[in-house]
């Protein structure tokens, strides 16, 4: 374990997230009333300290993303609360919001359409603070993107050139400059290497942490892949269709997972799997809509451990052990 994921449930808190809740209403009919709900997500909760990567796992569509545009509120949440360095960050309008804001930044995924190629490197870097109006001279402006350059591996021959002349991997160094110019406390990280080749997301991750143990950022890493997830994690938060099936340690979830759907994602990863060689399960059939969500544990129809109860009642968030949930009833009681 890592200096950082030894300290780091004692570490500040930046991040409180409490009961998010997101639906988009589904509009029809001539007069576009609402005739349904997507049930995004629902009921979430965690929290992220200084310095911890807390990663947020599942398949496509499971509300993990949408969990990190609530966050930083590029969506509105329908119900719940975010408290930003212990600050309700909901409710916050006007200039409290936009002061708050500069707090919470977001590596994209694709670094190929998330830089403007009309303008310069320099400027791309330049532009959260040129619109803060941190700094009073052109000297200091161009000073601070500098460095942050140097810190971020970039050439500083790159800063007049523009993003298509650039790699994969570049360009996203130029993202995460960026995105860290205003020193964040808190980087939501929205599979920001899953568009980059395997060799090149090595590089990037450890760029990452090398930021975080410099900065102490506190990430939160949304990502389908969970072998990149075991690598950066220090705390990891399962989601299926909306809703928070496991939350753990990196090490608990990946050496004790105990929510039938975690084992079930662990299992078709061939080199996490060779790890865990008794009670292997392979994941059947396709995720439900989440227009019309399966009653009681929205994973029943693909649970293998199934019952009656599972199809009518919500399973409960349970502690299983220290810091280890589970919504699950095989661990109601
Ligand atoms: Fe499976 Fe029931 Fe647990 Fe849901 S609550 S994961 S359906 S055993």
């Amino acid at each position: 374990m890592s200096s950082v994921a030894e300290n780091v449930n004692d570490a500040r808190v930046v991040l409180e997230v409490s009961g998010l809740v997101k639906r988009f209403p589904i509009k029809g009919g001539l007069v576009r009333h609402e005739i349904g709900q997507v049930h995004a997500v629902e009921d979430v909760s965690f929290v992220v300290h200084e310095g911890e990567t807390f990663s947020i796992v599942g398949e496509s569509g499971c509300g993990k993303s949408t969990t990190g545009k609530c966050v930083l509120r590029l969506i509105e949440p329908t119900s719940g609360s975010v408290k930003l360095d212990g600050k309700e960050f909901t409710t916050l309008t006007g200039e409290d919001l936009t002061r708050e804001r500069r707090k919470m930044t977001l590596i994209f995924q694709d670094p190929y359409s998330s830089l403007n190629p009309r303008m310069t490197v320099g400027d791309i870097i330049a532009e959260p603070i040129d619109i803060a109006g941190i700094y009073a001279t052109r000297e200091e402006r161009d000073a601070r993107v500098e460095q942050i350059m140097e810190e971020v591996g970039l050439d500083l021959a790159f800063k007049n050139r523009y993003p298509h002349e650039f790699s994969g991997g570049q360009r996203q160094r130029i993202g995460i400059a960026r995105a860290i110019v205003m020193q964040p406390e808190l980087v939501i990280c929205d599979e920001p290497v899953s568009a980059l080749d395997v060799s090149v997301q090595a590089k990037v991750i450890n760029l990452l942490k090398q930021l975080q143990r410099e900065m102490g950022l506190a990430y939160v890493f949304i990502s389908h892949d969970l072998s990149v997830v075991k690598h950066i994690s220090d705390t990891v938060m399962v989601m299926y269709l909306g809703h928070e099936m496991e939350l753990a340690s990196k090490e608990e979830l990946f050496g004790n997972p105990l929510h039938p759907y975690t084992k079930a994602l662990l299992d078709v990863i061939p080199r996490i799997r060779s790890e865990r060689v008794q009670d292997k399960r392979i994941l059947e059939g396709d995720v439900p809509s989440p227009t019309n969500p399966p009653s009681g544990c929205c994973f029943h129809t693909r649970c293998p451990f199934a019952t009656d109860r599972c199809k009518s009642e919500v399973p409960a968030k349970h502690e299983v052990t220290p810091g280890h949930f589970c919504s699950c009833h095989l661990y109601d009681n």
